[in-house]
């Protein structure tokens, strides 16, 4: 159940408690007033009549009597609503009545609305089948101040008629009045729980939704100084927490993304650096034999592929080790750094000169045939001769080649390097600086 509709069930209880309450109260007093009201006026009529007949009723001047009592029934009859008036005399006997049938019979209660009573005094009775009051008055003579002969008693009865009529309308008017009143501060009392306490307690319901919902910017507007005003307060400085600490969240996010992209640039850099020189021998700056191998994979794949040819040179140093032992490592060392910027620089571009290991240099030429290989690898046996290198005055290098073709000497990697090895040794065989050629493989005569 919402708090709104709590506080209307609220106000309409308490104003119908409260008005049952004042209702109640009001008619009360209403109607205990207009009861004493009535009762006095009976009684005061009594004591009325009874002064005026004392002395006639003492001399048993009944005529008097009479007039009298007639008299002041004629004039009082109305406007007090006095619906009959009677004199009883001490012997019980009615001695004068407002109506004149019943002269001298005995005081019966059904001829005197109910009465008299024991005493004097007031009681309820009817008369005629209305409600009366019925007032009682002991007529008696006084001897300085004592009470002395009772000589009758003078009953005298009010009708409750307009009385009733009275009251029906005081409670009609005060259930108005009461309910119009009600009404109005039960309105006013809502209007006022409405602004002061459902519409702030909404609006700081709505601001945590939307702080939930990530509206860091959101904040309570400034109430009174009530216990909402504080939980505004409260709220806000929450927000205000929760961005501050969002934002240097994010700048440390931020800032440690940074720190990781550029170890992570770092590292990609080292990575490529490790992987060239895991592919890179480290003397010549050529690819070293594991390269070669991939790349010579990756050739046969492509010429598979294309159907393009190409030639593998596997280059030898001619008698090294009498080299190295004439000049030193050293200088043997300067030997094939020296061969390996020249087989860089010399040869095409598309080339790929590598190590093979030792003093040994593998070439691969893409796109090259047998024909275009042969000639390529007379033509570096001739260059490295007359290259002079080595730094060695009146010696100089020597390499002898043998060349492979593909798909002529072998249509796999490993069928390659072994027709060009064997065609290397056919070149050392020859007599060194120079280049052979590898013997094509023997044909299946039924293929
Ligand atoms: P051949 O003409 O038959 O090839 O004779 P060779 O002396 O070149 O061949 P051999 O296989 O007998 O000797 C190769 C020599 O190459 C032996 C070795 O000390 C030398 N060598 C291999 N690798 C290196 C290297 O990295 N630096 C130096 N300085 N020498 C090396
Ligand atoms: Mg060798
Ligand atoms: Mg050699």
């Amino acid at each position: 159940m919402s708090l709104r509709t709590r506080i209307v069930g609220y106000c309409i209880g308490l104003c119908c408690a409260t008005g049952l309450l004042l209702g109640a109260t009001l008619t009360t007093l209403q109607w205990s007033t207009q009861e004493s009201e009535i009762a006095l006026r009976a009684r005061t009529f009594a004591e009325t009549v009874a002064t005026a007949i004392a002395a006639d009723l003492a001399a048993m001047r009944i005529e008097q009597l009479d007039r009298v009592v007639n008299s002041l029934v004629e004039r009082n009859l109305e406007p007090l609503d006095i619906q009959f008036v009677a004199v009883v005399d001490s012997q019980n006997r009615i001695l004068a009545h407002s109506d004149h049938r019943f002269y001298g019979q005995p005081a019966e209660p059904s001829l005197l609305g109910g009465g008299p009573p024991a005493g004097d005094g007031v009681q309820n009775g009817s008369w005629r089948g209305e409600p009366v009051v019925v007032a009682t008055q002991t007529v008696a003579s006084a001897v300085a101040g004592r009470p002395g002969l009772i000589w009758g008693k003078v009953v005298a009865g009010v009708g409750r008629a307009r009385l009733e009529q009275a009251r029906l309308q005081a409670l009609t008017l005060t259930a108005l009045l009461v309910v119009t009143t009600l009404i109005a501060l039960g309105l006013l009392l809502y209007g006022l729980l409405e602004a002061r306490l459902v519409r702030p307690i909404r609006n700081l319901t709505q601001l945590a939704r939307r702080l939930a919902e990530g509206e860091l910017s959101s904040r309570a507007a400034a109430g009174q100084a009530d216990e909402i005003a504080v939980l505004g307060a409260a709220l806000n400085d929450m927000a205000e927490r929760i961005a501050t600490h969002t934002a240097q969240l994010e700048a440390a996010v931020a800032e440690r993304t940074a720190r990781l992209e550029d170890a992570n640039h770092q590292l990609a850099a080292a990575n490529a650096s490790l992987q060239s020189r895991a592919a890179t021998d480290a003397m010549t700056g050529l690819p070293n034999f594991r390269q070669f191998r991939a790349s010579l994979a990756g050739e046969v794949e492509r010429s598979r592929r294309t159907r393009q040819p190409f030639c593998l040179l596997m280059v030898d140093v001619d008698h090294f080790k009498i080299w190295n032992d004439r000049f030193g490592h050293p200088a043997g060392d300067e030997v094939l750094r020296q061969l390996g910027s020249f087989l860089r620089d010399r040869m095409r571009r598309t080339d790929l000169p590598c190590r093979y290991g030792g003093e040994e240099f593998a070439v691969i030429l893409p796109g090259t045939n047998l024909s275009g290989g042969e000639w390529a690898a007379a033509k570096l046996c001739a260059t490295i001769e007359q290259a002079h290198i080595g730094n060695q005055p009146g010696h100089g290098v020597t390499v002898s080649i043998g060349v492979a073709a593909w798909p002529d000497h072998g249509e796999t990697d490993a069928a390659l390097i072994d027709a060009g090895d064997a065609a290397l040794y056919a070149a050392k065989e020859g007599g060194r600086n120079r280049a052979a050629t590898a013997q094509l493989p023997k044909r299946d005569p039924a293929t």
